[in-house]
């Protein structure tokens, strides 16, 4: 009968919320290498790779921690839009980036278990968020999506996947995020949703797991053929915590 008990008392899933940059787009590349000529032509130090731990972040929390390093103050708001401009001239002038590999198969797997799908990025990349629609038709929706436009906070603050929640209408218990940046865990697991971290760039899967990520995988394929393990996990992970 307990136990009866305990299999009633355990939370459905019925939402996942999806990171862009980095799980449904392969674009991470592309972004560090926009951020890196944009500051290094600036003529400030700066490395590629720092920009991976930037990831989640708004391009203003990016410009302001550079401004912070190099001059010990922020950007003036002329100075992100200038900046900021720059980086989006650049990213548009990289190759195309490709749908993440894994990606659709994920999506599938969604569609099959009659979940939410809902993507909460911090990029205002109006070139990438139109391609969403036209590589994955009929998944996501406008009204489904939590962009740059729609938050105050960036990620690392739970803003947006707060904003996630409210657009599926599901609660943090009801929901399942995948992100694969550092800040992006961290404001995932701020708003109280289990999360699994896909790690497709070159960030040290501790970071992930400091971060808070409930499990982590190498990347979309393999969050493809372990869907209803870590179905299973989210399970355990949301019921151990009530
Ligand atoms: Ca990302």
């Amino acid at each position: 009968m307990k136990k009866k008990e305990e299999e009633m008392e355990r939370p459905l899933l019925k939402a996942v919320l999806f990171d862009m940059d980095g799980v449904l787009f392969d674009s991470m590349k592309n972004h560090t290498l926009a951020w890196y000529e944009t500051i290094s032509g600036m003529g400030i130090v700066c490395e590629r790779n720092e920009f991976y731990l930037y990831e989640g972040a708004t391009g203003e929390w990016t410009i302001n921690h550079i401004f912070r390093r190099v001059y010990g103050r922020e950007a003036t708001a002329e100075e992100i839009e200038c900046i900021y401009a720059e980086k989006s001239r650049w990213f548009n002038e990289l190759p195309l980036v490709e749908v993440m590999p894994g990606a659709k198969e994920v999506l599938e797997q969604v569609r099959e278990l009659d979940l939410i799908p809902v993507v909460v990025t911090g990029s205002g990349q109006r070139s990438l968020l139109e391609r969403l629609e036209r590589e994955f038709p009929g998944v996501f929706v406008a009204e489904r999506m939590v962009t740059a436009f729609d938050v105050r906070q960036g990620k690392p603050h739970p803003e947006p996947y707060l904003k996630g929640l409210e657009k599926a209408g599901v609660t943090a218990a009801e929901a399942l995020v995948v992100e694969n940046a550092p800040l992006g865990v961290q404001a995932a697991v701020a708003a109280g949703i289990f999360t699994v971290a896909v790690n497709t760039g070159p960030i040290p899967v501790e970071k992930l797991r400091e971060a808070g990520a409930g499990v982590v995988l190498p990347g979309m394929p393999a969050l493809a053929d372990s869907f209803d393990d870590v179905v299973q996990l989210w399970r355990d992970g949301v019921f151990d915590r009530r």
